[in-house]
């Protein structure tokens, strides 16, 4: 869909576009794309984008499901009401560990990631605001319903799930209230069968401390294949998806009949390391280190393999499709590298939501 996109790249902090737009197969760097994390977003308009079906069955955005004809920084969130998708339709939510925001945006409008791009609005990835600075807090917190919060100014008061509160909080009417500590087990409540699909190391199950995770689930799978040290994780990781979508529900699924799916997905080749990612250097030249050009390049190859979970899902189901990153990373942005650390390019973080339909 993004092959057509004829927009700018770049936003830099005066609001100044580029005379050129990128286009595909383009050698990207750094500086084609500098978007400062905290800038005011580009709307893009929505006639450059053809949306529609792409191998995705009915695909709609949350701006598509509420009817609007545009996807505004306003309403973005609002569309999509998750007490007509819990019970209804299997959920998928999708971790890509470490991605920056403006590396997955930059990525979208340069149409190196055809298959994340079917689940964008036309205004592409949404910034949102990470509830943590490395994995193990923020997926407490999305795991919690705790789901990145819109970067814009004022109070979003809008969120998918949100695990019962105590006196004082306002719940939004489209807002699923979790009977649980949790929306792993409250899901599991209600009949969904919960499935972890691991990518880095909280989700290994080699320690106590990446027990905890897994535990959470019914079902979970990790293996060394799967971490951020392998190139081919995505791969392996999208075909333990499938294969799990594809097998018959076991007789352990508290539910009867067809059960409904709740599966997560930590993809681990967004996190360092991930120079390995880039073309073979020159002979002579620097050796590839792990930053913002590789980052992309891993995104690329991971959106890949993703296209193929992506094209089972209709068959499986109707779906509500969740992607994210727990957090960003740093990549000597003001001097700071790595990630468990306050800076905007660790706190700002892609998001987008979606509906599939059933094939
Ligand atoms: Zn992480």
């Amino acid at each position: 869909m993004a092959a057509a996109l004829t927009v700018s790249a770049r936003l830099d902090i005066n609001g100044t576009r580029p005379p050129c737009a990128p286009t595909a197969g383009i050698s990207l760097s750094r500086q084609d794309f500098e978007v400062h994390p905290l800038a005011e977003v580009e709307t893009l308009a929505p006639e450059t984008i053809s949306t529609g079906k792409v191998g995705l069955g009915s695909l709609r955005t949350g701006a598509d499901s509420a009817g609007g004809a545009g996807w505004h920084s306003s309403a973005r969130h609002a569309g999509i009401d998750a007490n007509l998708v819990v019970g209804h339709r299997n959920i998928l939510l999708i971790t890509l560990d470490s991605l920056r925001y403006d590396v997955a945006r930059a990525a979208h409008v340069a149409s190196r990631t055809p298959n994340l791009s079917r689940l964008l609005p036309p205004s592409g990835w949404e910034p949102r605001h990470a509830p943590g600075t490395f994995t193990w807090p923020a997926h407490h917190a999305i795991f919690a319903g705790f789901l990145p919060k819109p970067a814009v100014p004022g109070r979003p008061a809008d969120r998918l799930f949100m695990c019962r509160p105590t006196a004082g909080k306002t719940i939004h009417a489209k807002t699923y209230v979790i009977e649980g500590a949790n929306l792993v087990s409250g899901l599991a409540d209600m009949g969904y069968r919960s499935v972890c699909i691991g990518g880095v190391e909280y989700f290994s199950s080699r320690t106590p401390l990446g027990s905890v995770f897994p535990n959470m689930f019914q079902h979970s799978y990790w293996s060394p294949e799967f971490g951020q040290s392998e190139y081919d994780s995505t791969r392996h990781q999208v075909q333990k998806a499938l294969d799990v979508l594809e097998a018959a529900p076991d007789t352990e699924t508290p539910s009867a009949g067809q059960p409904l799916t709740f599966m997560f997905l930590n993809v681990s080749a967004t996190h360092v390391p991930h120079a390995h990612y880039l073309a073979h250097p020159r002979q002579g030249a620097p050796e590839a280190v792990d930053g913002w050009e590789s980052q992309l390049a891993a995104l690329a190859y991971a959106d890949r393999h993703l296209g193929r979970l992506f094209d089972a899902l209709p068959s499986i189901g109707p779906w509500l499709v969740i992607a994210c990153a727990d957090h960003g990373d740093a990549f000597g942005d003001d001097g700071y590298s790595g990630h468990g650390i306050g800076h905007p390019s660790v706190l700002t973080v892609p998001y987008a939501e979606a509906l599939v339909d059933a094939r």
